[in-house]
Formats: C-alpha cells, structure tokens, sequence
C-alpha cells in the first residue's frame, strides 16, 4: 500500500534530500513555511503537522499513480507509453497573427483563448518570466492578455505555487499550462484524502505540455555567458528536429548548443521523471518533430485529447475555428509512443541506480502495472546480455 498522508519533514526525507524535486511549486503558497528561492524550494521553518497538502499534493512522493490514472480517465482509453488517449492529432491555432507569437503551431495559447472566451473558464494560469529572469505562474483573467505568455522556456516554472494562491472557488474555474510532474500535482490535489479538504473539482482544465526536461537556472546561465549571453538577451529557445542541438533565440542572434554541451544543465530530478505527455492533463500538447518537411512541421503541434472535458474543448476548438487539424499518421503516434516509453525505461533504469533495488523505487510503486512493463523489459535485455 502506498502512503497517502505524510509531514513536512518526510517531504523534506523523500523528496528535497533524494534531489527528487522538480521545482513544479506545489508544496508552495500554501503556508508560510515552503518557498521557492530561484529555482529552488526552500522549507523556512519547520512545521509539526503530521499530514500536510505540501507531501499530499508532491508530484514526486510515494502514492498509486496507477489508482489515481484509473480514477481520472476512462480505463479503456489508457496506454502504457502515453497515458489515456481518445483522440490523436497535428494541430496549430486558426489565427495566423497569433501563430506569430507562439512556440510550434500555437494551440495551448488558442485553447486557452477559446476556453475563457466561451466562458469554460475565467481565469488561467501561464508562466511569465519575472525581473530575474526566472518562471513564475502568473494568473491571467483577461483573455486579450493571454497571447504575451505563449512560447517555452526550458527553465522551470514553480506554476502550482500561483495556483495555490488563489481562493477555492476560483480553482474550479480556472484553467492550467502545465509540464506533467505539475499536472500530476493537480492530479494529486484532485485526490487527497486530507480531513476537512476536497479538491474533487479543481481545477477547471488542465493543458498539459509535453516534456523532456527542464534546465537548472544556475547552470544554464553559466552555459549563456560561456557563449557571450545572458538570460536577459534571450528572446526564445526550441529543440528543432533531427539535429540534437537547443537553439536559443537571443537580442544578437542565434545560439546553437549541441545537446552533449547541454546535458549537465538538466535538473537532477528530471532524470527521475517517467512521464513526457503530460498523462495527467485533459489535453496534452508537444512539437510535432518530425516528417518530411522538419521546418513546416515547426509550425504545428501534437495533441492528444485525453478526459471528457478536454474532448468537448476540442471538438469545440474544431467548430468555432479556433484549430486547424490534420489527421496524423500512425507512424507518428508509434514514433511519439516509443519516445515516452524510452523516457520510461530510463527515469526508471536512473531509480533503480539510485535505491540500489527494484524493491525501493522512490516515488512508484513496483506493482504499478506501468512500471512493471517497463521494468521487466530492462530486466528481460539484461537476462539476455
Ligand atoms: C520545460 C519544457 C520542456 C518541453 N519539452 C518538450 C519536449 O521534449 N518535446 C515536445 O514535443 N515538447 C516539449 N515542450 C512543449 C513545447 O515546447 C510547447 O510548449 C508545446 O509544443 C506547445 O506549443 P504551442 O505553440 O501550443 O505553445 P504556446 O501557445 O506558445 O504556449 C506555451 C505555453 O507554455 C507556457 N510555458 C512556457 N514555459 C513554461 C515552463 N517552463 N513551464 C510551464 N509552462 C510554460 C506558456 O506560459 C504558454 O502558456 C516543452 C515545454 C516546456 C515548457
Ligand atoms: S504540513 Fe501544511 S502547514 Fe505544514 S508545511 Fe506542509 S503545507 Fe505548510
Ligand atoms: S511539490 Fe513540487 S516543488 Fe514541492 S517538493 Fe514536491 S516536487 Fe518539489
Ligand atoms: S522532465 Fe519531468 S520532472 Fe522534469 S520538468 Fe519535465 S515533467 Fe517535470
């Protein structure tokens, strides 16, 4: 049985000291005690209750992702590589003025829009870059001002701490942009079992992004002035197809990082991560990387509609114009699918290094059916080799 309720000081054991944080904030705005210093969380003061939102609501502590997965989606639309699944396309936002602005083809933005717009929601959280040049969630209840948050940036974003901070009753109308360890808090949030806490109905939709990684602040930027920049000239980043670099977009021109320059700038706590989808979003949005024409395909996205309500979002998209679709190929989605399980095999190959046994594997549970498939198959090549 997993563990359901835990401390401040068993987050601080499980998570914060196993280098096992991903920085998604949600242990944060909560009380006084948890906060995010650049790219960190930090526990101010210690604090003595037995059972806290900060442990529940942690992406990264011990729990049934299998249950809550089961409990959040239809169970014949689940996949082991990706999640649930009702529905996979390429798609990009109708406006060609807002396809200027964004990172791939636009759609978070255009749903977003098209979501307040039609009064599904009234409030959104995005990330917004603050005077230091970190992320920070920013709450947005004006739809015309949605289109200044659009774009990636590969250094984390503490999003569920701004959504901690607004009032309950607005949770429930309120639509989130999140990676998929900040979509498995809101997931998490969604579940608890806390005395006197029900989170059944928050929030209002959540909009996954598909996710590799995500950039240590310090390192990053001591890689920037290695190359002449610094994190104020930046203007935009992308990881383009087939060429194994990052290119970062900057106020003097173009920057590109082969990938192997890259790799010690990622967050440790991403190297622990099984989930690229976002499998806990009601819609999950990511590059489309690939066919023939790398460049144009650039300007698309892929998108997989996962719950009820992302379903009903994007049949509406589809009827009022907000989205442009193409049917995507099988290959395509048995290409993304081989992606996710390899981050899968990984994430999990990384625990295994870490705990020293396929006993103890941090935050999962070894009988989660996931993660017995994934296992088994390193244990089967290992049989083999
Ligand atoms: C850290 C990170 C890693 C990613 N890795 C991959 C990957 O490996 N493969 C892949 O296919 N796609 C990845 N993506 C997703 C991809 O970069 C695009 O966000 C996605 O394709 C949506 O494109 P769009 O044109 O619809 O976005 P837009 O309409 O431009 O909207 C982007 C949204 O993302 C939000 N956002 C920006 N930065 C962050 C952040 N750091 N954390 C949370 N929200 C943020 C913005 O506020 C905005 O709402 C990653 C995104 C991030 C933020
Ligand atoms: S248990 Fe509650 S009050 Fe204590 S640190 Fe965690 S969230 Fe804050
Ligand atoms: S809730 Fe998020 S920010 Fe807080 S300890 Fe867990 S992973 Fe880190
Ligand atoms: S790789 Fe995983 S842990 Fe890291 S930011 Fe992305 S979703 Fe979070």
């Amino acid at each position: 049985m997993s563990k359901k309720s835990g401390s401040q000081i068993e987050l601080k054991k499980s998570v914060l000291e196993q280098c096992l944080c991903t920085g998604c904030g949600a242990c944060v705005g909560l009380c006084p005690y948890q906060v995010i210093y650049a790219d960190r969380t930090v526990q101010l003061f210690n604090c003595d209750l037995p059972d806290g939102k900060c442990y529940a609501f942690c992406p990264r502590t011990l729990a049934d992702y299998d249950h809550i997965k089961k409990s959040l989606f239809n169970i014949n639309d689940l996949t082991p590589e990706i999640g649930a699944v009702k529905g996979y396309y390429l798609s990009r936002a109708s406006d060609p003025r807002l396809r200027l602005k964004v990172q791939h083809g636009g759609t978070v933005t255009a749903l977003l829009e098209l979501a307040m717009g039609e009064g599904l929601i009234d409030s959104a959280i995005v990330s917004s870059r603050n005077e230091e040049f970190e992320q920070e969630g920013r709450l947005v209840t004006n739809q015309n001002q949605l289109r200044g948050y659009s774009k990636s940036w590969f250094t984390v974003s503490p999003t569920m701490a701004a959504f901690n901070r607004i009032p309950d009753d607005r949770k429930k109308r309120t639509g989130v942009v999140a990676t998929p360890c900040q979509a498995t808090a809101l997931a998490k949030m969604k579940t608890a079992e806390i005395p006197g806490y029900s989170g059944s109905d928050l929030p209002g939709l959540v909009i996954g992004l598909f996710c590799g990684w995500t950039l240590s602040m310090e390192k990053f930027h001591n890689l920037l002035v290695r190359y002449g920049a610094s994190m104020a000239d930046l203007t935009g980043m992308d990881i383009p197809a087939g060429k194994n670099i990052l290119e970062i977009f900057t106020v003097s021109g173009l920057i590109s990082v082969p990938m192997a320059k890259l790799d010690h700038c990622v967050r440790t706590a991403c190297r622990y991560c099984m989930d690229s989808t976002a499998e806990f979003a009601d819609l999950s949005v990511g590059a489309a990387r690939f066919g023939t024409d790398c460049e144009e395909m650039r300007g698309w996205n892929q998108i997989i509609v996962r719950s009820d309500r992302g379903k009903e979002l994007f049949e509406l998209a589809i009827a009022k114009h907000a989205l442009e679709i193409r049917e995507a190929s099988p290959s395509a989605l048995r290409e993304l699918k081989n992606a996710a399980a390899g981050k899968k095999k990984k994430a999990l190959k990384n625990i295994v290094e870490k705990s020293h046994s396929t006993k103890n594997l941090l935050y999962l549970q070894n009988d989660d059916p996931v993660v017995r498939k994934y296992l088994s198959v390193d244990k089967k090549r290992k049989g083999k080799s």
